[in-house]
């Protein structure tokens, strides 16, 4: 009989744990409980602001976890968005990278309690390093600053995608799948109490649906516990201007559940 530290029980072993991870991973187990969740989830938020500033958050029961099957090894223990961004450096892990001037990270309140996701840098994003300062990014900071009476350094602002696609094509599934880590783990690190997702594209990508954004808009999704907005996306909004009560009525609920004042002859900028 041989001992447990013989060469050919440690591979039975080593197998053996494979097939039991192979299985939690078949039924759904994404994860293992993190002991510091809680106390990082329930830290006040300093540099909220007033009007936003709550402390009943939806995260507090939700523990986060220590992700078994990372596609980057290390990435779910950076703890800061600094460390966040240094871990993705000078990125080329996917086909758009020879074709960028700015990786577009992100920005705003690291403790934002709203996040704004939207789909990928366009020319001027790629050009500055930095999400929606076009046309539909002024649009982007309108609603935040005209409409929701907020600055737009109170949120925070990223997209699924942070090199630019060329010729503002549609991000590839290949593409999608190399970035998707680091949204989720910006999301994860800002944990924002709601999120709102700009357009067909982020809202599916993040959510893992093929529904239709029209359906979609105005109706609370949950990601990973924390409150999910679909809405149009600001491009949009500038082709149909007529569908920018819809928006802003989306935002109002988001308004809403962040116990925000709302101004009563409120609406999307013009
Ligand atoms: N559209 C997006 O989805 N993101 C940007 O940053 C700019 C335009």
């Amino acid at each position: 009989m041989s001992s447990p530290s013989s060469p050919i029980d440690r591979q039975t072993l080593i197998a053996t744990l494979r097939d039991y991870v192979e299985q939690l991973r078949e039924e759904g187990m994404e994860g293992l409980p993190a002991a510091s969740s809680s106390t990082q989830a329930t830290q006040p938020r300093a540099s909220a602001p007033a009007a936003i500033e709550n402390t009943a958050t939806a995260s507090a029961s939700t523990p986060r976890s220590v992700e078994l099957f990372s596609k980057y090894p290390g990435l779910e223990a950076t703890s800061s968005l600094e460390n966040l961004r240094e871990f993705i450096g000078d990125c080329a892990r996917c086909k758009l990278a020879p074709f960028r001037k700015n990786l577009v990270f992100g920005v705003g309140d690291p403790d934002a309690q709203l996040m704004f996701v939207g789909e990928a840098p366009g020319a001027d994003e790629d050009a500055r390093g930095e999400p929606f300062v076009g046309r539909a990014g002024q649009l982007l900071t309108d609603i935040i600053e005209r409409g929701m009476g907020l600055r737009r350094s109170d949120v925070y602002i990223c997209n699924v995608i942070k090199c630019r696609p060329p010729e503002n094509r549609n991000p590839e599934p290949d593409e999608v799948a190399s970035c998707e880590p680091f949204l989720f783990q910006q999301i994860e690190t800002v944990r924002p109490r709601a999120i709102v997702g700009l357009g067909a594209f982020a809202v599916q990508a993040v959510l893992k649906v093929k529904t239709p954004i029209s359906k979609m808009r105005g109706n609370w999704q949950d990601f990973r516990g924390i409150r999910f907005m679909p809405t149009f996306h600001p491009a949009y909004l500038l082709r149909n201007p007529g569908d920018k009560r819809l928006v802003w009525a989306d935002i109002q609920e988001v308004m809403r559940f962040l116990e925000m004042p709302i101004p009563r002859r409120g609406g999307t900028p013009s």
